[in-house]
């Protein structure tokens, strides 16, 4: 017998439709691409979401047509990922910073055939035009520009194509297991890889990221998304703050700290959300003007580790709560959140503080766990390391036109990092399985080890790595970054993690940089470290 309830597609267009038609006077703040600041509101973001899924449709696009972007979080942004969707096509998000074979690669592999892009990337995508055969349109974020056309013939211009849109479109309603985006991993081995998201997993990442013990969005926040829209959908925050019409503030391509500390004290942002780079930009910006980011309640931070000094200064110097967060472009993102439980309440505040340092725990709707080398299950006591297994209704199946053998283990997806659960089910990373060191048949979390590093005055940056030793196989040496004009010395950087860490985890030697290589997401290029120092210890 089956239940006697309503049942309706969980559809992306609904997201839209709602914040329209409950919060249709929130303002939505936007910094162009080209400068200046706009202000429209849910609902207008809406209108312009069916103009376009209209436009679109009358180009005669076959369902699921990929739809790609290069773009910085602004309005028009917003208004694709709704309109391409909800229209029934895949937005298809693109990283800028990838290098143009990437792109290439990226752009052919996912057929796309629509490319909308702010003006800022004409020069690049002019340089792989010829390149790009399957795509037939590319569409310029903005209102006509001669110049643009100049540069690239043939290109349609945003305001345009919306202007000859329907305003009253009606979505189409179709299985909600279609095929709603496409994320690439930014594969820092071998080729990026397709994770194709749908309207289900959507709907339902996003109501799991605003229950009260994730991010907890709200029609009385402001939201700061400067994790980009190219980075696994924001994080997921436009569905996020849709269904529960929150305002938002869109920062355009300026992640500095003054622009950031700018945007937060004059739009009264509560909750901004990002990797923990962008937030050292920040908190330096904010101390050298005196900002005391007023208004800001909480940050969220992900991507990488946050760095326990990070939370301690947001705390003690702003007042502001930092969410850890955990997650990967294969699960949407969201994997684990960082939130108290009712018995923490009456711990010594100290404890308290350190509890929120890690990964956290599942929201409902995904599951963790941890394995051995021969994939049996390891104890959940704080302390056995593992394999991080994964497995939920936002986690992938499979890659963008892969071949899936052997990717799921038993039904669980391997993450590749390494992780300890304690009794409580809260999830420390430890680091990426390839970049753990091994040492002597010990392990060493390199990411342990950073977050010790980077809490010293005199550094700004700081990354671990594992290299040859002829006694040990491997060991660690600091990369540390000095703040501008200072010069610590190598053995009061190493005498920073005595009585820390275990005297055999600390690194064997400090060599200094001006600055880390990253990749596209802001993250660490450990195996370009390796490369440069791999025989610093072996001579
Ligand atoms: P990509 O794999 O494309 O670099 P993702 O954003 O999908 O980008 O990266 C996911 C990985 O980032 C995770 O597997 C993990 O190693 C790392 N990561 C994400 N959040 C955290 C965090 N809070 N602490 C430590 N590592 C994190």
């Amino acid at each position: 017998m089956l239940g006697q309830m309503m049942t309706a597609p969980l559809l992306i267009s609904s997201l839209i439709d709602h914040a329209a038609r409950y919060h249709g006077g929130t303002s939505i703040v936007s910094v162009n691409t080209t400068g200046g600041i706009e202000h429209t509101t849910w609902a207008e973001v809406a209108r312009n979401a069916r103009r376009l899924g209209s436009a679109l449709t009358k180009l005669g696009l076959e369902p699921q047509a990929r739809c790609a972007t290069i773009a910085w979080n602004n309005r028009r942004h917003l208004e694709i990922y709704f309109g391409t969707s909800g229209a029934g096509f895949v937005c298809h998000t693109i990283n800028p910073r990838l290098f143009p074979e990437q792109l290439v690669y990226i752009i052919n592999h996912a057929e796309d055939r629509v490319l909308f892009i702010d003006e800022t990337f004409v020069p690049l995508v002019a340089a792989i035009r010829d390149q790009l055969p399957a795509l037939d349109h590319i569409v310029i974020m903005g209102p006509r520009s001669e110049a643009a056309v100049e540069k690239l013939p043939g290109i349609t211009f945003y305001d345009e194509l919306i202007a000859g849109g329907d305003p009253d479109f009606d979505w189409p309603s179709f299985d909600e297991n279609t095929a709603s985006s496409l994320c690439y991993t930014s594969g820092t081995t071998g080729n990026p890889k397709g994770v194709l998201y749908s309207h289900r997993s959507t709907l339902l990442h996003s109501f799991a990221g605003n229950t009260a013990d994730a991010l907890a969005i709200t029609a009385r926040d402001v939201v700061l998304p400067v994790v980009p829209m190219f980075h696994v959908n924001a994080w997921g925050v436009p569905y996020c703050a849709a269904m529960v019409g929150a305002q938002m503030v869109m920062p355009g391509p300026g992640l500095d700290g003054e622009s950031l500390v700018g945007l937060i004290d004059t739009y009264g942002v509560t909750l901004a959300l990002g990797v923990p780079t962008i937030w050292l930009g920040l908190l330096g910006h904010a101390k050298a003007v005196g900002s005391s980011l007023t208004s800001l309640e909480r940050t969220v931070v992900g991507g990488s580790a946050c760095p326990p000094s990070m939370i301690t200064q947001f705390r003690e110097e702003y007042g502001v709560d930092t969410i850890h967060a955990w997650g990967m472009s294969e699960m949407s993102p969201l994997g684990s959140v960082n939130m108290p439980l009712a018995k923490h309440r009456d711990l010594p505040i100290d404890q308290q503080h350190r509890l929120r340092e890690n990964q956290g725990r599942p929201p409902f709707g995904v599951e963790l766990k941890i394995i051995d080398e021969d994939g049996a299950d390891l104890p959940w006591d704080g302390e056995a390391q593992g394999d991080l297994l994964v497995r939920g209704h936002w986690v992938l199946d499979s890659y963008f036109h892969i071949s899936d053998e052997g990717l799921l283990q038993d039904g669980w997806f391997a993450t590749g990092d390494v992780a300890t659960i304690d009794p409580d089910g809260y999830m420390t990373i430890k680091d990426r399985s390839k970049d753990i060191i091994k040492s002597g048949g010990e392990w060493i979390s390199s990411v342990e080890l950073e977050n010790i590093a980077i809490a010293h005055p005199a550094l700004q940056d700081a990354a671990v790595v594992g290299v040859a030793h002829a006694k040990w196989d491997e060991r660690p040496i600091l990369i540390a970054v000095p703040v501008e004009g200072q010069t610590p010395s190598e053995d009061e950087l190493l005498a920073f993690f005595e009585g820390k860490i275990a005297t055999w985890q600390v690194p064997d030697k400090v060599v200094f940089k001006d600055v880390l290589p990253r990749n596209a997401t802001g993250k660490v290029l450990k195996r370009t470290l390796r490369e440069e120092f791999g025989q610093v210890l072996t001579g």
